[in-house]
């Protein structure tokens, strides 16, 4: 028997999962591009894991499509699993255009009070938080007590603590991100007037790279010196990015000497960032560190009750159990499981049943690891380096496009079943002995040079990761 399902349910479904495409997107484009292109995408209807959204031109299909169908197509793969499909529909309202879909990403802050005092306007600006991270919603367990408290703190008072920067650590999907925009957040609500930024340090380094392109580096530099509250998050991107660290170091010391908080994550501890700036790592040092451990079972489980909640499913106990037992490591594939379990169940709780709790915890485990494409893997490397992915491909001999070519081939490998011959292939039609020795090349200096190490590693978890 056919289940009539309300336009109410599927509009609210899609809206839940294009809320989680669009924080993945978020993290891996610039904010102008965030802005320009996806935010202005508006959920239409989820069915039988279609998504359907709405855009307002056909232009942007095809830019979209031309940009980042690889993007895209990852995000749909990781919320919605293999098959899930999305459909761009055309606006046909004009005034739809710049209607946004969802309070929850208000990226421009309106400037309420609209007063004629000049230096009042220079503040609205974007402040690139997501209104959806608080401390309200983030639970509380043992694995996050200390990083927590810190961060509670330092939203009280910023700048006056001795948690000054507060560096927080921890593995990816333990809530980092969450826990430093939920200081953003308090602290936007509790103080007026305070300046308050978050963006990670690939962002950082992307607009810095624009403001040298068009000359406008002490704008840019004085933007964030301008800030009362810094919050970077990764910062371990910056590792190999020798003139952004120059940069940022020099950002880091006025705003600490003028008591400005600074409020930094990254995935170790400052002291094993190798390959970053010696005297960048001693002054991450100088306030507090703290990590964040995979949460317990329990905390497993209060997190699964609270995000079902907040999704509107209700799951037996058993169920939750069953997940929290299955996903140990990553609260971000928890709440993938739920975000998909509400697509799978198309949606309705009776629909819900052990066998597709068991599906879908299975399907996220498996997504770990398939699908990465030797284009995707040239992407990210080359991102990392900013050389354009197309030198790689020619025959381009200079240093950078060099090493990116060899650690792109070198990944490729240990990351995909491709052939030697289709990585050649890949690369501008190298030969498969070309791909051998750039693999052997890299190898070495990883065996040889810490530094390489780090580099390899830290692009390799932004691979697989999808971070
Ligand atoms: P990280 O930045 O460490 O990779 P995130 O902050 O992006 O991790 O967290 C991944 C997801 O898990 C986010 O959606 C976040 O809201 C959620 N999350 C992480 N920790 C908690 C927590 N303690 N309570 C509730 N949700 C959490
Ligand atoms: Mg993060």
């Amino acid at each position: 028997m056919e289940e009539k399902i309300s336009k109410e349910t599927t509009f609210k479904n899609a809206t839940v999962v294009w809320k989680e495409c669009l924080s993945l997107i978020k993290e891996n484009v610039p904010f102008i591009t965030y802005n320009t292109w996806f935010l202005p995408i508006k959920p239409v209807e989820l069915l039988d894991k279609t998504l359907k959204v709405q855009v307002p031109n056909s232009y942007f299909i095809e830019w979209i499509d031309e940009h980042f169908n690889t993007l895209i197509n990852k995000t749909i793969d990781q919320v919605l699993g293999g098959e899930g499909k999305l459909i761009y529909l055309i606006s046909k309202e004009k005034e739809d255009e710049l209607d946004l879909f969802d309070v929850d990403f208000p990226i421009k802050k309106e400037n309420k009070e609209k007063t004629e005092d000049a230096v009042e306007e220079t503040r609205a600006f974007d402040n690139y938080l997501n209104s959806r991270y608080t401390f309200d919603n983030f639970i509380k367990g043992e694995g996050n007590q200390l990083a927590r408290a810190a961060a509670i703190a330092v939203s009280e008072s910023p700048g006056e603590t001795s948690f000054n920067p507060l560096f927080i650590y921890g593995g990816v999907g333990l809530g980092k991100t969450h826990l430093i925009q939920a200081i953003g957040n308090r602290i936007i609500s509790n103080y007026k007037n305070k300046s308050v930024i978050y963006l990670s340090s690939d962002i950082f380094t992307v607009e810095f790279v624009e403001a040298i392109q068009s000359n406008t580096v002490n704008e840019f530099s004085n933007f964030y010196k301008s800030m009362d509250v810094l919050i970077i998050d990764d910062i371990q991107f910056l590792i190999g990015k020798e003139k952004t660290q120059d940069l940022f170091f020099h950002i880091f010391n006025t705003l600490h000497q003028l008591g400005k908080q600074i409020v930094l994550s990254s995935d170790k501890p400052p002291k094993d960032l190798r390959g970053l700036n010696e005297r960048l790592i001693s002054r991450f040092q100088w306030g507090l560190t703290a990590d964040i451990q995979p949460p317990d079972f329990e905390t497993r489980i209060a997190i699964l009750k609270n995000k079902s909640q907040s999704f509107g499913i209700s799951l037996s106990n058993e169920f939750l159990e069953y997940i929290a037992y299955n996903i140990k490591t990553n609260i971000r594939e928890l709440e993938g499981c739920l975000v998909k379990l509400l697509a799978n169940a198309s949606l309705n709780s009776s629909d819900m049943n052990f066998e597709l709790v068991k599906k879908t915890v299975k399907e996220i485990a498996t997504v770990r690891n398939v699908n990465i494409s030797i284009d995707y893997i040239n992407k990210v490397v080359c991102e990392f380096f900013n050389v354009d992915e197309n030198k790689v491909r020619e025959k381009n001999r200079k240093k950078e496009v060099v090493l990116a070519r060899q650690i792109a081939m070198y990944l490729s490998k240990k990351l995909t079943k491709s052939s030697l011959k289709t990585i050649g292939l890949h690369f501008g039609g190298r030969d498969h002995s070309t791909v051998i020795h750039a693999f052997n090349s890299v190898d070495r200096m990883i065996s040889e040079d810490k530094s390489i190490k780090e580099i390899v590693d830290t692009i390799r978890n932004k691979i697989e990761l999808g971070v």
